[in-house]
């Protein structure tokens, strides 16, 4: 057919369900698609929504399969006469709906396992198109299944977005990996933390420009951005070469702002390593009120390496809770350099760990001095005993909650690259 004029990338999806035309609600499997197909070199050029009615949906099924290589069928798998998406595509491949035995094992084991009788009508889900691939739903009782209709692939998934999802993952995506459409990809993620994404667009901008190999895409939020390379090649090895490249000149660059390679989230990373490497941590928070030691705590095993925290945010408590010499604070107030060094010692001081961070400053809205502006914070980390520090300006027209967790944020991005050295 029209075979030659395919573009082997093109995906379309077709949601089957009266209930998604009746307005009762939207078709969420298409973004779900959507997200996982570029990760596979393919991309959706249509999303259509049809009812539960075998000829049109047949119909639809052989008009796409001319000019999409792949199509993704969603929904009227379930056991009730209504559910016909077995029916019409096998109207539309011309073939018989037959019993799979392989299928029918499948819902079995499904009621076996959930310990529940298995109603009569499931057999109807043992149904599926002659000649049809039984896809395995982990998160349900409809398999879905992969078949030809013409020149495309057809790949049948139930309807319930869990289940959809589930098989996606267990059935698809290894059918995916072992059919490339655009030779070799590799891929990476980089996080930056303390970085905005126009700074970022205008310093890197050689490098994100789109007819670039590899391909850079990007995505801010929660202060961290992230960003995604993706090199192709025929070669596998050169694409490889080409992403380790990329990634060096990214990593050369932005060195300050770097803190992971493989967590989007800067507690988890630090969590992490402090766990791998036995580092004990602790904390001394003034404006950030414990939201260091509170995303800390997120990560699992983390009480292998922190005992206890201090929320000193009155003046005093520095002094009696952190040892902080009242003279200090007077002499250069709370905000300072001076300040976060003696928090970060004496939090070290005072648990014994060997990791201390520290941070005090403005969170706002209004700051009670002009040298303190609204933004200003300073960090201060003790280390094997030895302390270092710096400060961080904000806008000072951003909203307290940000500012908080920016600096959160960065106090967790900042010690672990000093923990890495
Ligand atoms: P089941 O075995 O659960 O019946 P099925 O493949 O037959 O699976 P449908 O009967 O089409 O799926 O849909 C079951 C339910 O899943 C629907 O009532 C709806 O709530 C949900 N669903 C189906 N398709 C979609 C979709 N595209 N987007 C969101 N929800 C959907
Ligand atoms: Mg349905």
């Amino acid at each position: 057919m029209n075979a030659p004029l395919m573009d082997p990338r093109d995906v379309a999806v077709l949601a089957i369900g009266d209930e998604l035309l009746a307005g009762k609600h939207a078709d969420l499997n298409m973004p779900l698609i959507a997200n996982r197909l570029a990760e596979h070199g393919r991309r959706l050029v249509e999303s259509r929504v049809l009812l539960d009615e075998i000829d049109l949906i047949a119909a639809a099924v052989r008009e796409v399969a001319q000019r999409c290589p792949l199509i993704v069928v969603t929904g009227g798998l379930g056991p009730t006469p209504d559910d016909l998406t077995r029916h019409a595509l096998a109207a539309a491949a011309n073939v018989e709906v037959v019993h799979d035995d392989e299928a029918w094992r499948q819902v079995r084991t499904w009621y076996e396992r959930s310990n529940r009788p298995m109603p009569e009508s499931n057999r109807r889900q043992a149904l599926m198109p002659a000649g049809a691939t039984v896809l395995a739903n982990p998160a349900g009782t409809a398999p879905g299944f992969r078949m030809r209709v013409g020149g495309a692939t057809v790949i049948s998934l139930p309807g319930p977005p869990r289940e959809a999802s589930a098989t996606w993952d267990a059935s698809v995506v290894p059918w995916l990996r072992a059919h490339p459409v655009d030779g070799q990809r590799a891929s990476a993620f980089l996080f930056f933390e303390g970085l905005s994404e126009s700074v970022f667009a205008t310093e890197a901008a050689e490098w994100l420009d789109r007819a670039q190999n590899p391909q850079a895409g990007v995505t801010v939020s929660e202060g961290v951005l992230a960003l995604r390379l993706v090199a192709e090649h025929e070669d596998a090895d050169r694409a490889r070469a080409l992403l380790d490249a990329r990634l060096d000149d990214f990593r050369r660059r932005f060195a300050d702002h770097l803190f992971s390679e493989t967590f989007l989230d800067p507690a988890e990373a630090l969590g992490v390593h402090l766990i791998a490497n036995r580092i004990s941590v602790t904390l001394a928070e003034s404006c950030t009120g414990g939201l260091v030691v509170a995303a800390l705590t997120s990560v699992p095993g983390i009480s292998a390496v922190l005992r206890e925290s201090f929320v000193t945010y009155h003046a005093d408590a520095k002094v009696e809770l952190l040892g902080v010499d009242p003279a200090t604070i007077q002499e250069h107030t709370v905000y300072s350099e001076e300040v976060v060094r003696a928090m970060a010692v004496g939090a070290a001081a005072r648990t014994g760990a060997r990791l201390a961070i520290a941070v005090s400053g403005v969170a706002g809205p209004a700051s009670d001095s002009p040298e303190h502006p609204v933004g200003q914070v300073w960090f201060g980390f003790c280390l094997d005993g030895e302390v270092t520090a710096h400060e961080r300006r904000w806008p000072s027209g951003a909203h307290r909650d940000r500012i908080r967790r920016w600096a959160t944020q960065h106090a967790l991005a900042s010690a672990l690259r000093l923990v890495r050295g």
